[in-house]
């Protein structure tokens, strides 16, 4: 597996290189936006690990430009903390999963492995489970093809849990994927806001089977 690495702090960008090359994994790191899209577009790699923010040019630009030119090779973005905008930014600019500074090497190893899986005709930012649909280029959901307005919140929220269909997720890693860093929680703002999707995902559509679940003293699930 080949990865490149576009990220111009040296520091993170040579433990990236390390920890995956202790992986296995082929590594090609640039410090700088112009070369980082140069590589991308003239190299084969499985995943690129984008920085957002880069000087020549910025990683939203290399995604962009990537995309229009049907170079659709996924694409991790790596995001400063506290900016849920910029996550936002990315996945519109067709970026496939992002991940906030400072995060786990772990995490950043079972991304990168998780996005290496994915058929190449099928990364275009479409969650599907069962009857919801969520499209995080266009910023939409729906159920049954009917249209769901979400805030933005809610609308990471569901895309959280979209992403992890079918497991499990405490209200712990809710908040730190969901939340900025320096967001103010309240106890049950978790409860809240599931309160909220449940209205509009679950409680709108009577008919259809009920898709969040809570576990009790665990978290939430979406799906089975
Ligand atoms: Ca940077």
């Amino acid at each position: 597996m080949r990865v490149l690495v576009v990220e111009d702090e040296y520091k993170i960008a040579n433990s990236i290189k390390k920890g995956l090359e202790q992986e296995t994994f082929a590594v090609d790191v640039a410090y700088e936006g112009i070369e980082g899209y140069d590589l991308a577009a003239s190299e084969k790699y499985d995943v690129i690990v984008l920085d957002l923010m880069l000087p020549g040019m910025e990683g939203v630009e290399i995604c962009k430009k990537l995309r229009a030119g049907k170079n659709y090779t996924p694409i991790l973005m790596l995001t400063a903390k506290g900016a849920l905008h910029d996550k936002v930014l990315g996945l519109n600019a067709g970026a496939d999963d992002y991940l906030v500074k400072p995060f786990a090497f772990e995490e950043l190893l079972a991304r990168i492995r998780a996005l290496s899986r994915r058929p190449q005709e099928v990364v275009n930012a479409k969650l599907e489970v069962s009857d919801l649909e969520l499209d995080s280029i266009n910023v939409e959901v729906t159920r049954g093809r009917k249209k769901i307005d979400l805030s933005k919140r809610e609308f990471a929220l569901l895309e959280y849990l979209m992403r992890n269909s079918g497991k499990i997720m405490s209200k712990d890693q809710i908040i730190a994927h969901v939340w900025d860093y320096d967001a103010d929680i309240l106890p049950n703002t978790v409860e809240v806001y599931i309160g909220y999707l449940r209205k509009k995902i679950d409680g709108a559509f009577p008919k259809n089977k009920p898709l969040i679940q809570t576990v009790r003293g665990f978290g939430y699930r979406l799906g089975n």
